[in-house]
């Protein structure tokens, strides 16, 4: 009796993930808070008719843009606004995770499973924070003292879920959105009712995207999704009136998600053939990151001229400029109290000199995107890395209790 209510159990939250799984995206807020506040706040509206028209003509411009082959890298900070939980448990998910996502999300940019367009686009965990301090982009809070938070999670502005005010939340941690790209994760966003939503480029003290620890992931689908809506992408249905009708697609450029290369369709039509018309790459919507489609795969050209229009104007302009992801200067850091590196510059070998109380904690070095190319432990006061064929150039060494020492080096 007792096996089979366990057997029982485990098949019903195996279901449970599958459906996590499966209908992630669909479970986005990005456009239920947005119309919200196009109806009741007409600040908000005339402020976005008016981006939009300025991004719709910068996108016809693309093509001829002389910025259009520069790889724009966009420093990212992360906030973990979790439950009191220790570091790489429940929503206060660890060091490591949080590196991989941001490295996923560079993989679906960047197209490296080919089966899309290349963004040209990448972000960086930033490694200077606003104070010019070395930093590993990350910040942890321990949001279960704001009303409502443990029970319900986060309440987006507008939303009548009983979670907590999103402005307490995020007031609890948040970089200067000129500078800084701010990704806030949570354990919940209206108790479950959504896994991620993303401001639309505006600007603003809040601006930035939200999503749940369990979606903060290297294979995750909702964190394109939701950077795709913080860089002006509307989702390849949109104009569907909530799965109601084909989108009008008269002037591709100005109706539906504004982009030429999507065909439109309704959300719920991800089958071979697309019911709303037969012209252009139906795999490009039903395949697309934009999509609430369960098989998602691509950005599209027409995705990336508009992306790229978007960060060439304000407010997205000045993360092109930010020194967010400069490293601090090399004579400010390479020892602290408890750690030294050397030799640096490096050839072939980078050595750790550890206080004896670190010994055994874990190291990380990575590239300026976050992506990782080698980890291990630090096994004695001093430890050596091979470096190998790493080819040359900057690399950041972090190490110590939950990787928070960040160090520079130069292989040559
Ligand atoms: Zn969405």
């Amino acid at each position: 009796m007792k096996i089979a209510s366990h057997l029982i159990l485990t098949l019903i939250s195996l279901l449970f993930f599958q459906m996590l799984g499966m209908g992630q995206n669909a479970e986005c807020g990005t456009d239920f808070i947005h119309d919200t506040r196009m109806q009741n706040d007409s600040a908000y509206r005339n402020q976005f008719l008016l981006f939009e028209s300025q991004v719709d003509s910068h996108t016809d411009n693309q093509a001829s843009s002389e910025l259009k082959s520069l790889i724009y890298t966009i420093p990212v900070v992360v906030h973990v606004i979790h439950l009191g939980e220790p570091i790489g448990t429940g929503s206060n998910i660890s060091d490591l995770q949080i590196q991989q996502a941001i490295a996923g999300l560079n993989d679906r940019f960047r197209n490296v499973n080919g089966l899309g367009v290349d963004v040209e686009l990448e972000f960086c965990l930033a490694s200077k924070d606003p104070n010019g301090n070395s930093t590993n982009g990350m910040n942890r809070v321990d949001g279960s003292t704001v009303p409502n938070y443990s029970a319900n999670g986060i309440t987006p502005t507008g939303n009548p879920c009983s979670g907590a005010i999103e402005t307490a939340i995020k007031d609890l941690s948040r970089w200067p959105v000129a500078d800084y790209y701010n990704i806030w994760v949570v354990s919940e966003i209206c108790n479950g009712g959504f896994v991620g939503y993303a401001s639309y480029p505006l600007g603003g003290l809040y601006d930035g995207l939200v999503i749940v620890s369990t979606s903060m992931t290297s294979n995750s689908g909702t964190l394109p999704h939701e950077v795709g809506h913080g860089f002006f992408l509307y989702h390849t249905f949109n104009g569907d009136g909530g799965n109601a009708f084909c989108p009008v697609d008269t002037d591709c450029l100005i109706d539906g998600d504004h982009v030429c290369d999507t065909p439109p369709h309704k959300q719920g039509d991800c089958g071979t053939t697309n019911p709303c018309t037969s012209t252009g790459v139906w795999d490009n919507s039903r395949y697309n990151y934009m999509a609430y489609c369960p098989l998602v795969n691509r950005f599209t050209q027409g995705q990336k001229d508009r992306i790229r229009a978007t960060a060439i104007v304000a407010p997205r302009a000045s993360l092109l400029n930010s020194a967010g992801c400069e490293t601090v200067g090399l004579n400010e850091i390479g020892s602290t109290a408890l750690f030294s590196i050397f030799p640096n510059p490096t050839n072939h070998v980078i050595n750790i000199k550890a206080d004896l109380t670190l010994v055994g904690s874990s190291y990380l070095v990575h590239d300026n995107t976050g992506k990782t190319i080698l980890k291990g432990i630090i096994t004695s006061e001093n430890t050596s890395i091979e470096l190998g064929d790493l080819s040359g150039g900057f690399y950041l060494l972090s190490l110590g209790e939950n990787l928070k020492q960040t160090f520079q080096f130069i292989k040559e």
